[in-house]
């Protein structure tokens, strides 16, 4: 399956000079959605996976599909002040100033063998902060699973050692 061509690329979006890669045709085409979903689950099996985590908005829309593929729990990892429970937080670094996420205290039993995942990888900001809030709960990350990477920005950097499924690059 081609997966690059389900990807709409539209220039100066959200600012002047971005190039915004757009899944949402490829989330249209339930063939390509479904064989993207199996192609990562065959990735985390492999992995050992017990549960999978993502960050809103995107990463619910690859995460929690791959969670019930694989019959795990997913873990939701949300901005500040949505989740009802108690919660852990790690701040990072945006391109300008911080961003927060935060994670329910109790949504990983140590030892777990977890699996990160998102829509797409780019500095590697957004991941490494969901790795940590997993290794803060005590949670083994086993990987990191992606429909898109964009190289130049060398996000892989930023998760040495980290077994990595991207199914489309950029
Ligand atoms: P990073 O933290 O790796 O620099 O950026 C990745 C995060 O930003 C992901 O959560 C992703 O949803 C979002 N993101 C950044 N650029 C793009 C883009 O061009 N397309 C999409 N779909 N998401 C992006």
């Amino acid at each position: 399956m081609d997966f690059a061509s389900k990807i709409r690329s539209i220039p100066d979006f959200p600012q002047p000079g971005i190039l915004f890669r757009d899944i949402t045709p490829l989330l249209a085409d339930g063939q390509a959605y479904r064989m993207a979903i199996q192609e990562l689950a065959a990735f985390a099996r492999s992995l050992g996976t017990e549960a999978v985590i993502g960050p809103e908005a995107r990463g619910y829309v690859v995460g929690a599909p791959l969670a019930y593929e694989l019959g795990v729990g997913f873990v939701p990892v949300r901005k500040p002040g949505k989740l009802p429970g108690r919660t852990v937080a790690v701040d990072y670094q945006l391109e300008y100033g911080f961003g927060r996420l935060e994670v329910h205290a109790d949504a990983i039993r140590a030892g777990t063998k977890v699996l990160v995942a998102d829509d797409l990888l780019a500095t590697g900001g957004t991941i490494s902060a969901t790795v940590e809030l997993v290794r803060r709960l005590g949670g083994e990350v086993v990987g990191a699973a992606f429909l898109i990477e964009l190289t130049e920005l060398a996000g892989r950097q930023r998760l040495p050692g980290m077994k990595i499924k991207t199914l489309i690059q950029f």
